[in-house]
């Protein structure tokens, strides 16, 4: 017997639409990890290209090179890791936008850029309790500082501020958002003016519409 798996892209559009009516006028970026959680990632990211959706959360650059691959230039397509400098290459080839959650990584992606035609896009993430590659509170004045500078060279960007938060207990994320909150003044201070916020994925984005900044990381209930 052979498996088979009926995706309804119908369905997706709708679902889609949902949580886009219901994050706005937050935007929806589209996480599409783990071959759009298992959905088939080509047919879901072009699906979802023409309904309009502009944003992609790919994780890793590879994922990102693919998504880049099956709907085109226009499509920001936002990656969060980068495992080696042929992955930062390849993000800045395939201008994708990278979260950058390491001091080390964010000189490692100046080195790489250099030469490129344009900035390189960022985000730079602060660790706001998961600690999953982001920058610890006690090192983020110093790198948001070197950001500052690396834009002002023209090497980077910096598109966006953003964490990752547990989505378990209301309390836990309202710690986690108050220090997000000091990271965005401490990203304006050195000067920065990130124009995508983003801190929820699922869950907070429809339960918290403070949660929802600029953009809103939306995988599963899509
Ligand atoms: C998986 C993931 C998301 C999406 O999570 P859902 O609960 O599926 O919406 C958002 N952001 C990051 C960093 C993720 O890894």
């Amino acid at each position: 017997m052979t498996a088979r798996l009926h995706v309804d892209l119908d369905a997706l559009v709708a679902n889609i639409a949902q949580v886009r009516a219901t994050v706005s006028p937050a935007e929806l970026m589209l996480v599409v990890k783990d071959d759009a959680y298992g959905h088939g990632l080509e047919p879901v990211v072009q699906t979802a290209a023409a309904a309009g959706v502009s944003w992609f959360g790919a994780f890793d650059v590879r994922t990102g090179c693919a998504v880049r691959d099956a709907v085109g230039d226009d499509a920001r397509i936002f990656a969060w890791i980068a495992a080696s400098r042929d992955d930062l290459e390849a993000a800045v080839a395939g201008r994708i936008d990278l979260g950058i959650g390491d001091a080390d990584l964010l000189e490692e992606l100046a080195e790489a850029a250099r030469d490129a035609e344009a900035p390189v896009r960022v985000h730079l993430k602060i660790d706001t309790g998961l600690h999953r590659n982001g920058v610890r509170p006690e090192q983020w004045p110093a790198f948001v500082s070197r950001a500052a500078v690396l834009e002002a060279d023209g090497v980077i960007e910096v598109a966006g501020v953003w964490s990752h938060i547990a989505e378990a207990s209301d309390s836990e994320d309202d710690d986690a958002r108050a220090l997000y909150e000091w990271a965005l003044d401490e990203a304006t201070a050195a000067g920065l003016r990130p124009s995508m916020r983003h801190l929820a994925a699922s869950a907070a984005s429809f339960a918290r519409p403070e949660f929802r900044y600029d953009m809103v990381r939306v995988g599963a209930f899509c």
